[in-house]
């Protein structure tokens, strides 16, 4: 048994954070998962707690944590509208004093630090497809402000860290990303989409759904992660991680109902306040500093979506959460 990098996970209990602890276990780092389940599930690593490289904390880290690591991976924040949006102040210190936290952590530590940063961060975007020089176009007001105004705030403490105490960061912003251990009851696109279709209730489609969104499946967007932590030291981001392939909602309605040999009708709902009309990233710096793009095609991520959550309607858990 050599010796094993240590690597802090925030939000390890979640979709993304599960599978990113999954995928560090198996590179053999040493994973310690910190979260606090409020969005996040025991289930999701429930098969990751008998490696004897795995640990869970349960911490919110709006506290100050105080542990050993070489890197961490800062993923802990409710990432759905409907889960942002239930406690929006909250969703804001998990952004801000969260990250305060973790980059004093890797201060004191010399650890590594990536921020799980968002595409968010460019609002309701004006250009197409959006560069990371893009600098957005964010209500500071509305809804969707807490994480948006959050998450950006975040993205300026980790490049004052980075100057004022050169802490080594890795800015990444994580662009429409599913897959297995989606939240179902999330109110996510994908997710709901899927479950209708499983359960042969109507598709809600919000507005005309001419809209566009891109979707990365879950492994391709860790992959970028894990590709991205192990750049040179000087190279912080932000970089985009997403899928550029994109498609309007009706067409992945049409898709899922497909997929799913599903009989449900599709209609049409009221579209939510400041829902950015297109969403797509550039992903050129990704593919040139990290050589690094996404590999799944949607109907095969989407199969596997499929079949995790046909399993979860049938399992005991789900049907307390749905
Ligand atoms: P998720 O809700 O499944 O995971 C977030 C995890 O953080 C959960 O396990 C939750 O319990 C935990 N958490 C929340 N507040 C916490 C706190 N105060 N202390 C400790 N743990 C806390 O969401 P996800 O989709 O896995 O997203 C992970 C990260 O990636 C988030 O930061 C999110 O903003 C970012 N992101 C995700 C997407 C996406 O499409 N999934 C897109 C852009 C950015
Ligand atoms: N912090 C932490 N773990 C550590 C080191 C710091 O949680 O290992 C927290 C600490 O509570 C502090 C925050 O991170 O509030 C920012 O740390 P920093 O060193 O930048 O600030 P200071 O301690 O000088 O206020
Ligand atoms: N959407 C929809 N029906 C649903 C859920 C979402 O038409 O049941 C739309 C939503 O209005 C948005 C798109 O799908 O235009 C993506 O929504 P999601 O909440 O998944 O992600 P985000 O808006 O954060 O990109």
């Amino acid at each position: 048994m050599g010796w094993r990098k240590r690597v802090l996970v925030t939000g390890g209990a979640g979709f993304l954070g599960s599978h990113l602890c999954e995928r560090l276990l198996r590179e053999h780092y040493d994973v310690l998962c910190v979260d606090n389940f409020y969005t996040g599930s025991k289930v999701n690593i429930e098969h990751l707690l008998k490696d004897p490289y795995f640990e869970l904390m349960r911490h919110d880290i709006t506290f100050p944590l105080y542990v050993e690591v070489d890197e961490i991976y800062n993923l802990a924040c409710p990432a759905s509208p409907v889960h942002y949006q239930s406690d929006p102040v909250q969703t804001t210190k998990v952004c801000v004093h969260g990250s305060i936290n973790m980059l004093g952590l890797a201060k004191r530590t010399r650890a590594k630090i990536l921020q799980a940063s968002t595409s968010e961060v460019y609002g309701d975007p004006e250009v197409h497809p959006q560069p990371e020089s893009y600098r957005g176009n964010v209500n500071p007001l509305g809804p969707r402000a807490c994480y948006d105004e959050g998450k950006r705030c975040a993205e300026t403490l980790f490049f004052d860290y980075h100057r004022q105490h050169g802490v080594k960061i890795k800015v990444a912003r994580i662009f429409n990303t599913y897959g297995p251990r989606m939240h179902p009851n999330d109110g996510r696109v994908v997710s709901n989409f899927i479950l209708q279709a499983l359960r042969e209730k109507p598709i809600t489609i919000y507005g005309d759904g001419l809209q566009t969104r891109s979707f990365c499946y879950v492994d391709d967007l860790v992959e970028g992660l894990v590709l991205l932590m192990n750049t040179d030291d000087e190279f912080t981001g932000p970089v985009n991680l997403g899928n550029p392939h994109e498609v309007t909602i009706l067409e992945l309605a049409e898709t899922i109902r497909e997929l799913t040999g599903s009989k449900s009708e599709i209609v049409f709902k009221p579209l939510p306040h400041d829902d950015p009309r297109r969403r797509c990233p550039d992903i050129s710096l990704a593919k040139k500093v990290l050589g690094w793009e996404p590999r799944v095609p949607l109907r095969e991520g989407l199969k596997k979506t499929i079949d995790y959550f046909d399993d979860c309607l049938r399992a005991e858990w789900c049907r307390w959460v749905i």
